[in-house]
């Protein structure tokens, strides 16, 4: 069958790296994993040999077909869906349990896999997740370095995410342009801890790094928010005037939204 290079079919031919990719989620005794585009069952057989049930969520209906055959013990479920619409929180009720999942993503949606897995945090155990490397870069970084920005935070408001091990191209068939590194991400939300509320804190988050080039203080300025008002919160949190965002902890993020809305 011939592969869609819209859907992200690069697939995964490295054995060993299959094999990592499965032990990574840690302890699959008695657990849910839900694996997003299983596509040939590269990493579906590895993670059902140990996991009470795979939810194998597969777009490409012909893929799905394939995987039901190659699939037909009650471990598997194929569930033909797009990821994105994929309900976690009904499939944890149904299992009893925060789930994890397991993902080679299909790379032109990992932006939006990454906030859906985020708004469905209270579903989840944990997640170990293969992206495009720059993307990988840029979930794990830290603050001041070059790739720390608004996914950082998104992704780490949620829980730590850790850099695992990098693939090349010649791992998958057909190979990608880019080099793939594996994350795995801790599902443990500090909003309650940081004391933000959950959609507001996002959309400041949103603002401070409206602009790269420009400092916060200016990005917050330039939403409107009155220049004494900023000043006084920088003040207050503790924050240096010229600061960019790149530059701030989460924390300093929260004590800023706490000065700014409270
Ligand atoms: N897991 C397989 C592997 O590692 O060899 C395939 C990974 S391939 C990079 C991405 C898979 O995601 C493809 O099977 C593709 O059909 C599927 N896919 C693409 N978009 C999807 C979506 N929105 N929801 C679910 N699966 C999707």
């Amino acid at each position: 069958m011939p592969v869609k290079p819209k859907l992200g079919q690069n697939f995964l031919v490295d054995t060993e790296a299959i094999q990592r990719i499965a032990a990574s989620i840690g302890d699959l005794t008695g657990r849910t994993v839900v694996e997003i585009g299983p596509g040939r069952g590269a990493i579906t057989a590895a993670l059902a040999a140990h996991a009470t049930r795979v939810l194998a969520v597969e777009l490409d209906h012909v893929l799905a077909l394939q995987l039901r055959m190659q699939f037909p013990s009650d471990r598997v479920t194929v569930v033909e869906q797009d990821a994105l619409q994929f309900d976690f929180a009904a499939a944890s009720a149904a299992a009893g349990e925060r789930l994890l999942v397991v993902g080679n993503l299909p790379y032109g949606i990992t932006s939006p896999i990454l906030l859906k897995l985020a708004a469905s945090h209270a579903a989840l155990d944990r997640a170990v997740l293969m992206v495009q490397r720059e993307v990988a870069d840029r979930v794990v970084a830290q603050p001041g370095s070059r790739d720390y920005g608004l996914l950082s935070v998104t992704v780490q408001i949620y829980g730590p995410a850790q850099r695992l091990f990098t693939l090349p191209p010649s791992a998958f068939s057909p190979p990608p342009d880019v080099h793939s590194t594996v994350f795995r991400w801790r599902f443990a939300p500090r909003l309650d801890e940081l004391g933000v509320e959950e959609a507001s804190f996002l959309r400041f988050v949103r603002l401070c790094f409206a602009q790269k080039r420009k400092t916060l203080a200016n990005n917050l300025r330039a939403a409107a928010i009155p220049p004494a008002v900023v000043a006084a919160a920088l003040a207050q949190a503790a924050v240096d005037p010229m600061a960019r965002a790149e530059a701030l902890p989460i924390e300093a993020f929260a004590a800023l939204w706490r000065c700014l809305e409270t």
